[in-house]
């Protein structure tokens, strides 16, 4: 089995296999659907994120190790504030705002404009003990309430990257993904109009590709923020970028 899936160019074939044996879904349909591209975690349907169990599901984009980064920055910096409250732009399956939440006991919004995103959410909040304000919604038009930190994994990859994406990465929704020919558009949004809901010192904390930490850090500073840093992810890219209002 694991020899066919290799031979038909899935990656981590033992590893793949492993999994489904321990859920007890190593059937032929499901080794069809890796062959076919499927991504492991929509077959497995959970996936662990920051060492929390989540709930995956086709159509939210998976949860990667990648975004830990952002994770551990947001739990530093609302552990410096009083009571603290965070808004999660673009929420997806819930992920970054139940970690925060589990590790920080602050409040959070957590907005996305795709309903399965947010039942979702729902889902991984419930299942991990948190109970975020999880809520329908497009980005470009909301009004949040003041808050400590805004959180932000949005779409980014750029037109070029969205022509050059893996089988498997072509299975999760465009929407989750593709930030605008140069992958920037939701950053040059955010970054401006999101600024005036950050209570004073309040953090901005956005996920990056791995090239775009200049520009981002550029648009962040001609929004008028402060103190903009560029942080590396554990496999030494620069994944994210944080700055004060
Ligand atoms: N890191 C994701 C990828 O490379 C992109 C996710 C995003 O655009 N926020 O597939």
């Amino acid at each position: 089995m694991v020899n066919r899936l290799r031979a038909a160019g899935v990656e981590d074939a033992e590893l793949a296999v492993r999994f489904l044996v321990q859920d007890g879904k190593c059937t032929e349909e499901n080794i069809q659907r890796l062959i076919d591209g499927e991504p492991l975690q929509y077959i497995l349907e959970n996936w662990e994120f920051y060492g929390l169990p989540m709930r995956v599901r086709k159509g939210v984009l998976i949860p990667r190790p990648d975004t830990e980064i952002l994770v551990d920055t947001a739990i530093a910096f609302l552990k410096t504030r009083t009571d603290p409250i965070f808004l999660d732009l673009g929420c997806g399956s819930g992920a970054i705002t139940v970690a925060v939440m589990k590790h920080t006991g602050a409040s959070a919004v957590a907005l996305d404009q795709n309903p399965l995103a947010v039942a979702l959410t729902k889902e991984n909040a419930a299942l991990n003990g948190v109970a975020p304000q999880a809520m329908e919604g497009d980005l470009f038009a909301f009004t949040p309430p003041p808050v400590d930190a805004i959180l932000s994994n949005p779409p980014y990859l750029t037109e070029q990257e969205m022509t050059q994406l893996s089988v498997q990465v072509q299975k999760e929704p465009v929407s989750a993904l593709f930030g605008g020919k140069d992958g920037l558009d939701y950053y040059r949004f955010i970054a401006p109009t999101y600024a005036p809901f950050l209570k004073t010192g309040g953090a901005l904390i956005l996920e990056i590709g791995y090239a775009q930490g200049a520009a981002v850090a550029t648009v962040c500073e001609e929004a008028g923020y402060h103190h903009v840093q560029i942080i590396k992810d554990y496999g030494g890219n620069d994944r994210v970028v944080f700055c004060r209002r």
